[in-house]
């Protein structure tokens, strides 16, 4: 099979103009296929129903998020997404074998539980991804750097815009830098344990990046003032991460 694979591609990259014209109408019709259908663009891992263990010590984010909140966080409320889902999933007869993506991207056939703990599983496994010990000059690089600036002028600015999303967000919930179905970089926010990935959110992609609002996330520390903990967040953020979902997409 592989044998064959390589003499046609050989057969192929040959004749170039034909070549060139057979990739240009691969590539249209990926992207009029993305274009038309929802929720095709989840290329970032596929995520199970289960807990995965944390990347980093529950301390290991100390001075911009304390131990003890982590510890909270992830042994208890994440814990609890997960086990509910699971719990939801086997009640409501959604197969253990379906991503959470899957079942994302047509929750709305499902219960409320279903839609808060798949959403709640898939938010905070992606939340944690997304943070790492805090480092100097912390900024994205590279292609995601570019495409932060082209969209939102500077990263000083993309920084100003996110954070408005997160402190507007009012009450409980997430705010994100998502790619859409058209692979525009977008902004926004959306409440409880939602996402972009649902059928029933009002802003819909691939999440990139996330910061969890909800006060468990930050109150032990910060208490009222969510600003200066979506201030402080920016020292944590695993920018080399968000590249990998960035370059997956
Ligand atoms: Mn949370």
């Amino acid at each position: 099979m592989k044998h064959t694979q390589s003499n046609s591609r050989r057969k192929f990259i040959k004749n170039t103009a034909a070549g060139t014209a057979l990739i240009s109408l691969g590539l249209a019709g990926l992207d009029s296929f993305a274009g038309t259908t929802k929720n095709n663009l989840i290329t970032t891992p596929s995520m199970g129903f289960d807990q995965q263990p944390l990347p980093y010590a529950y301390n290991a984010l100390e001075d911009v998020i304390d131990a003890m909140t982590m510890e909270i966080h992830y042994s208890k409320h994440a814990a609890a997404y997960s086990k509910n889902l699971k719990d939801a999933a086997k009640a409501e007869g959604i197969e253990s074998t379906r991503t959470v993506e899957q079942v994302l991207s047509e929750v709305s056939k499902y219960s409320m539980k279903v839609r808060n703990n798949a959403g709640g599983h898939y938010n905070h496994e992606l939340f944690w991804q997304c943070m790492q010990p805090k480092t100097k000059d912390n900024a994205p690089t590279g292609t995601l750097l570019a495409a932060i600036e082209k969209s939102y002028g500077s990263f000083a600015s993309f920084k100003e815009k996110f954070a408005d999303a997160a402190k507007n967000r009012f009450g409980s919930g997430w705010a994100w830098l998502y790619i859409d179905a058209y692979k525009g970089m977008k902004l926004g926010s959306t409440p409880n344990q939602d996402n972009p990935l649902m059928d029933i959110s009002e802003i819909k992609g691939t999440p990139l990046l996330g910061i969890d609002v909800w006060e468990h996330a930050y109150y032990l520390k910060y208490q009222n003032k969510r600003a200066d903990y979506i201030d402080n967040w920016w020292n944590v953020v695993n920018w080399s991460y968000v590249q990998q979902r960035f370059d997956k997409i």
